[in-house]
């Protein structure tokens, strides 16, 4: 599957205030402070980082990791790299041309490395990459994928020191994950926690099983204990995160992945629970059991199916047949609760023929998706399919991505229409004061807007029933029930 999306993302991550930039290197080392035995005159200059993060989820809670990993030591995030002295790309490598996008971003900053800023580069596309970013962007000091962040304290020590080229490219051998107690998370009520990092799955069109290394899972006891920690600081909402959650395997033995939800489902002070991306020949179906059991856990699956033929299935290597996906399917739609189904499709995969893709919107249409995240394929370096003739024009892609984009929108708003009527809790999330009105979300993770009968807008992270008044295809609108 595509990672964790529901979207691509571009964040800008930069929470604090601006700080003067400062050269990086021996003056720099030890944090803010450090200097001051060496020259008592000297006011000490402070380490300040900026980071940029692209890609899924995964990406945008690393970001979380590493900017607590950074603050640690030391280090204070700023909010422009003008102001910082060591700036960050977490890079995503899953669309067309992504190598070519970050060289041309490191490029613009090229003019400061003589003025002692330093640059690391971080994520898929580092991985991909590795030393060939050094020949490219010699003033590039950092080079690494995320199978390496938890030397991160190790590299920044040698970035100090001064070392020109530091690397940390693990691929598929390492087995640890990258835990830290640090996570600067920038939503107060919602927190991802990744339970399993990598994938061995191998899908013909994916870099990830390359870039992220092979799968391994954190213990269910360290995962709750993280989820209990958030509860009790005030996290009301956990997404737990992995490349295919469903192949989940606690090292200590304990815990099934439909077991871990149900226990971060029952811990004090969590109303929802959501999990993301699930593989379909790995979801099995206690899941939707404990979904039924647990009521915090949301009305949500997201079950990524890439193609309605099973002939293309088999090209794409993912290790299942229509039959098999639909019969999960059903698990899920006779579940007690009304949970709501998401899916990823790529149009154009290489030998998708008419009758292929006709038979991806005969699916659509008997699955009745509430959101398809669809992508054009798109070669990948170092993957099994960049082999295949990639028979189909970029026109003819764009053509079947507009005929099921427009089945899928049709879909949507029978959907949600559907909605019209019913009472629903939606999860406070921000404002549009232009318009008067609040954003929320359900369980289902529909967009709600509604007004609040209140003078004072509810606070973001506080739920409230709201009945549903008006739908589009993407989102309701609705009004706060007293
Ligand atoms: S290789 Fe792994 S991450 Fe990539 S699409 Fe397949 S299951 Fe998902």
């Amino acid at each position: 599957m595509a990672p964790p999306c529901g979207g691509i993302l571009k964040a800008a991550m930069a929470l604090s205030g601006a700080q003067t930039a400062g050269e990086m290197g021996p003056s720099s080392r030890g944090g803010s402070g450090s200097s001051a035995g060496k020259n008592p005159g000297a006011r000490p200059v402070e380490k300040t980082f900026y980071i940029e993060t692209f890609g899924c989820q995964m990406n945008a809670h690393d970001s979380e990791k590493v900017i607590g990993t950074l603050e640690h030591q030391g280090y204070r995030q700023v909010q422009s790299e003008m102001e910082a002295n060591l700036i960050l790309y977490n890079t995503c490598s899953i669309r067309d041309k992504a190598e070519q996008k970050v060289f041309h971003r490191l490029n613009d900053f090229k003019k400061y490395y003589a003025a002692g800023k330093r640059f690391a580069v971080l994520g898929c596309v580092a991985q991909q990459e590795g030393e060939r970013i050094f020949e490219r962007a010699p003033y590039v000091s950092i080079v690494s994928g995320s199978a390496s962040y938890r030397k991160l304290p190790e590299m920044l020590r040698r970035l100090e020191a001064g070392e020109r080229h530091i690397t940390g490219l693990d691929d598929r051998q390492t087995e640890e994950t990258f835990e830290t107690e640090f996570t600067r998370r920038s939503n107060p009520h919602r927190g991802y926690i990744t339970i399993i990092e990598g994938c061995d799955k191998f899908c013909a069109y994916c870099v990830v099983p390359y870039t992220r290394g092979k799968e391994r899972s954190r213990t269910g006891s360290s995962v709750v204990g993280e989820a209990r920690r958030m509860a009790a600081s005030g996290y009301t909402e956990v997404q737990l995160l992995g490349q295919n959650v469903n192949s989940y395997r606690d090292p200590e033995g304990k815990l099934s992945f439909a077991e871990l939800l149900g226990a971060i489902g029952e811990l004090d002070g969590i109303r929802r629970v959501r999990f993301t991306t699930s593989h379909p020949r790995d979801f099995t179906r206690d899941i939707v059991e404990v979904i039924d059991r647990v009521e915090t856990l949301c009305d949500h699956v997201h079950l990524p199916v890439q193609s309605g033929s099973s002939r293309m299935l088999q090209a794409m290597q993912r290790e299942y047949t229509m039959e098999s996906y639909l019969e999960r399917i059903a698990w899920i739609k006779s579940a007690r609760r009304p949970i709501s189904i998401t899916t990823d499709i790529i149009v154009g995969f290489p030998g998708e023929t008419e009758t292929d893709f006709g038979q991806t919107l005969d699916l659509l249409q008997r699955v009745q998706y509430d959101a398809v995240f669809a992508f054009k394929y798109s070669p990948r370096p170092n993957t099994p399919a960049l082999a295949m003739p990639d028979s189909i024009d970029d026109e003819e892609k764009s053509r079947r991505l507009q005929r099921l984009l427009e089945k899928q929108r049709e879909i949507q708003r029978t959907n949600y229409a559907n909605h019209i009527g019913q009472v629903m809790e939606v999860a406070v999330e921000g404002f549009n004061t232009q318009r008067g009105q609040v954003i929320g979300r359900s369980s289902q993770n529909k967009t709600v807007n509604f007004s609040a009968r209140q003078a004072i807008f509810p606070a973001p992270g506080s739920y409230l029933p709201v009945q549903i008044t008006n739908s589009f295809p993407n989102s309701l609108v609705g009004e706060a029930v007293q």
